[in-house]
């Protein structure tokens, strides 16, 4: 039953009694508060549910369908049986004393300084919670704050909740890519002079993400610098999304902003257990930079989730600790995931061109957008009812090829909406004999012969 209509007949059943209140005016008290009016909408609670349905084979949500490295879960399993019973309780607030220590190791090599595991690092519930504090944690009402799109798609919900603003930049592809070869995630740009003029008085912070999702953009340390140096000028924050650091294709590499020259003091990096270990659903995260930043965070999540999984952050612990031994050899998973998937990326990439769309080749991350324009007579686009086209194809595909991917438009604001109307986001990090399956549920719908 639906909640409204269940408080309206409580509504009711109060008739008589102190006062008479209307059923509308019951419903609206218990109306969903106005900084998170707009957000009612999720993809990815539309498109799990989509893909429970109607059970395709799910390149959507981004999850590798194969085991994470068992020395992870096996360290997950002795936190939980082992000897010390106490990690199967409460832990340190900020974080588990074992991970900040891996943390601050770790992070203290990538970005050449000491980082204090105890006032510089903050382990949160996955990158969202990051993100949630870093949000929260920095945002008065009326402050704005650039977005590049296309974007996570939280980070939207998330600064208006705070009562920021929003102010929105598109990465654009670059005139000509393509034409000599396939797309790359390089060719899609900032405009400088673009991104200049969304600097005012009332900037209080940008949010990158690099590698980038969807898109697979790992930015170049020149299109950072540029960021770096207006954020410099204008005395803005960053809130740098890096989720994805370890999946980073040669020759390409990650940059983290917050080892730019005088970066560190204006940054907040965020990280991923689920993304570093390949385990989604430990739903693990985290975020460092300067003492003075953090406190903010430490101040939002000390009041909203306090402390996370004890044995979770153990295990992840151990494993840092095993990779952090074997960092310069190419067996360590920090190294070694690139490679696993670089040729799982090249494949997609050639089954999507073999059947006329024209993907972008990531240089980084584990998704790939695909242009499917030259599909658009294959697909019965009537058929759905949502206005996006992009949300159309996705739906559409889902029910009748049982090939799901994203629609990429949920990574746009209200304007640009249309910049993504032909584009589907697809995850690679699947079972090799999945991606075959991908490629001939493709292949068999583009045949000419094919009835769909
Ligand atoms: N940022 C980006 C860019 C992501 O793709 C994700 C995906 N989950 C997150 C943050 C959130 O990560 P987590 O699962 O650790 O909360
Ligand atoms: N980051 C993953 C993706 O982009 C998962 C998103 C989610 O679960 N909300 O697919």
């Amino acid at each position: 039953m639906l909640l409204s209509s269940l408080l309206c007949r409580q509504g009711l059943r109060v008739l008589g009694q102190r006062s008479v209140r209307s059923m509308s005016s019951v419903a609206d008290k218990f109306s969903l508060p106005d900084r998170y009016r707009g957000s009612e909408k999720s993809v990815w609670v539309e498109y799990i549910q989509l893909a429970i349905e109607h059970q395709p084979l799910n390149l959507g949500q981004g999850f590798p369908d194969y085991p994470p490295p068992s020395y992870v879960t096996d360290a997950l399993a002795d936190a939980t049986n082992g000897s010390n019973t106490l990690l199967n309780q409460y832990t340190r607030g900020f974080g588990h004393p074992r991970l900040v220590q891996a943390l601050s190791k770790l992070y203290s090599k990538e970005i050449d300084r000491n980082i204090d595991p105890l006032k510089e690092v903050l382990v949160t519930d996955g990158a969202y919670e990051a993100l949630f504090c870093a949000i929260q944690g920095n945002t008065n009402p009326g402050d704005e704050v650039i977005i590049i799109e296309p974007f996570f798609d939280c980070y939207v919900p998330m600064v208006k909740s705070a009562g920021g603003i929003p102010k929105f930049i598109p990465l654009r592809l670059r005139e000509g890519a393509g034409t000599s070869g396939a797309i790359s995630s390089a060719d899609w740009i900032l405009d400088p002079r673009e991104l200049e003029s969304m600097f005012t008085e009332k900037t209080k912070s940008i949010i990158i993400n690099t590698p980038h999702n969807p898109i697979g953009k790992v930015f170049s340390r020149s299109e950072l610098e540029i960021i770096a140096n207006l954020c410099k000028k204008n005395n803005v924050l960053v809130i740098s999304d890096e989720v994805y650091e370890w999946m980073v294709y040669k020759p390409n590499e990650h940059v983290r902003i917050a080892s730019l020259p005088d970066m560190w003091e204006r940054t907040i990096t965020i990280g991923s257990a689920g993304k570093t270990f390949s385990v989604t659903g430990w739903k693990l995260g985290w975020a460092y930079g300067p003492d003075y930043l953090m406190k903010n965070l430490q101040t939002v999540h000390q009041n909203t989730v306090y402390t996370c999984p004890t044995p979770i952050q153990e295990a992840v612990a151990r494993g840092l600790e095993l990779e952090l031994n074997r960092r310069s050899s190419p067996d360590c998973y920090l190294t070694s995931l690139a490679e696993e998937l670089r040729p799982k990326r090249d494949f997609m990439a050639k089954f999507l061109s073999d059947v006329g769309m024209k993907p972008t080749v990531p240089e980084g991350g584990y998704f790939m957008i695909a242009d499917w324009s030259a599909l658009t007579n294959k697909v019965k686009l009537e058929e759905e009812k949502d206005p996006e086209l992009d949300y159309k194809f996705t739906k559409w595909m889902t029910k009748n090829v049982k090939l799901q991917g994203i629609p990429p438009s949920a990574f746009y604001g209200p304007d640009h909406k249309d910049l993504a109307q032909h584009l589907v986001r697809y995850c690679f990090f699947k079972k090799d004999e999945n991606l075959q399956k991908a490629a001939e549920i493709l292949r068999n719908w583009t045949a000419p012969t094919s009835n769909l």
